[in-house]
């Protein structure tokens, strides 16, 4: 999904065999060989807080904040469509072999699978473009390729400054974590849950989380708790941690994304809500790959369908019923957004009349700057400062 196009600056460079380097290299190539061994049409890329890690070493941060992460994010790069994955089977050889590797510590849940994509521009291979650019966070957009016996680092220029600076800020082309309301970016229930864990586990000192999009999860909750099925999951991942409650209790008060003030009286209200809406008690459950194969793929499918339809319709659309609304407050003052009924066509018009894409509102723009002193509706939380250390 793009919602805005992006710059797409992508550094790239190859990572010594030592040092950090050294046990990664010897993971990877392990699962390499065996792949080889048995003929596996496969490839991997590390993600997550080891790639990180290298990018923190990139902006000079303090070595405590480049730690590398015990266990490896994986992703899994497969030649075929997933539909076809599923039916021939080597899938899932594929996972055993990058789990035993990795001695139990990745579970299903965490293997990536993204379908190869032939081809690069500028050096940069299409699929880590594909994945560079898909991430949830900007601090996430960095992998870690092997390939000829070489580790390579990739990773945007957000990822940089992001990491450099601490910022926790959502990916503006994830649809799992934003979308456009009336023009602008807003975050999604899950893309808040993804902030608040980043800052109660630590990884960033600022995150974004602007007052209007609160008051519009709100609104959406219809009087429920706005995080729903993802507060739990985060309840359900601090349970045997108080430490880490009390920081999550903290940060969700104070960032306004709850009103109950306990960990235990958060919990079961969601407990409580979920039983309501669902007719069952909330309970997570270890999926088989097949599963989690099978829910991606109906997913993508969807996605699919969706993105052909509304492509066919805007083609063919020539925006009889388009809104346009101006806004008349905050940084978007004087801005409107011309909206089409029939087809979802968002563009917006400046002060001056012209029609521009949605990257010319300056609280986009902002977003996607990181532009804290432009952002006076008092989006950024210094998560040092709720958490008075
Ligand atoms: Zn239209």
């Amino acid at each position: 999904m793009v919602f805005i196009p992006r710059r797409e600056k992508i550094y790239r460079e190859t990572l010594p065999c030592e040092g950090m380097g050294k046990e990664i290299f010897g993971l990877l190539k392990q699962i390499n060989d065996t792949f080889e061994e048995e003929g596996l049409p496969f490839n991997i890329m590390v993600k997550g807080g080891t790639s990180r890690g290298f990018v923190g070493e990139r902006a000079r941060l303090p070595a405590k904040k480049c730690a590398i992460a015990t266990d490896l994010d994986l992703v899994l790069i497969h030649m075929l469509t997933l539909e076809k994955e599923l039916k021939g089977k080597n899938i899932f050889r594929a996972a055993e072999i990058m789990q035993k590797a990795l001695n139990g510590t990745l579970s299903n849940e965490d293997i990536e699978t993204i379908r190869y994509k032939p081809g690069e521009v500028s050096g940069i291979p299409n699929t880590v473009r594909g994945v560079l650019l898909s991430r949830d966070m900007t601090v996430n957009e960095t992998v870690i390729t092997f390939k000829n016996g070489r580790l390579v680092l990739y990773y945007t220029d957000e990822c940089l400054r992001d990491i450099r600076c601490g910022n926790g800020l959502l990916s503006t082309n994830n649809s799992t974590v934003v979308r456009p309301h009336v023009g602008r970016l807003t975050i999604l229930p899950y893309g808040a849950a993804r902030l608040i864990r980043f800052a109660v586990e630590d990884k960033a000192k600022f995150i974004y989380l602007p007052e209007r999009d609160i008051e519009i999860l709100w609104n959406e909750a219809h009087g429920k708790e706005p995080l729903g099925v993802y507060g739990l999951m985060l309840c359900h991942r601090y349970q045997d941690f108080s430490e880490l409650q009390e920081k999550l209790m903290r940060i969700l008060v104070s960032t306004g994304l709850t009103k109950e003030k306990s960990f235990i009286g958060y919990r079961e209200k969601l407990k409580k809500e979920f039983f309501i809406k669902n007719g069952y008690e909330f309970q997570l459950r270890q999926r088989t790959f097949e599963e989690i194969l099978h829910s991606r793929k109906n997913r993508m499918e969807t996605q699919k369908i969706g993105r052909t339809f509304r492509k066919d319709d805007r083609d063919n659309c020539c925006h009889p019923e388009t809104t346009e609304d101006r806004i008349e407050n905050g940084p978007d003052m004087g801005y409107s957004v011309l909206h089409c009924k029939d087809c979802g066509f968002l563009r917006i018009k400046n002060k001056a009349g012209r029609e521009l894409g949605m990257e010319a509102l300056p609280s986009n723009r902002n977003l996607m700057d990181a532009n804290i002193k432009a952002l006076p509706d008092m989006g950024f939380f210094n998560i040092g400062k709720i958490l008075g250390s």
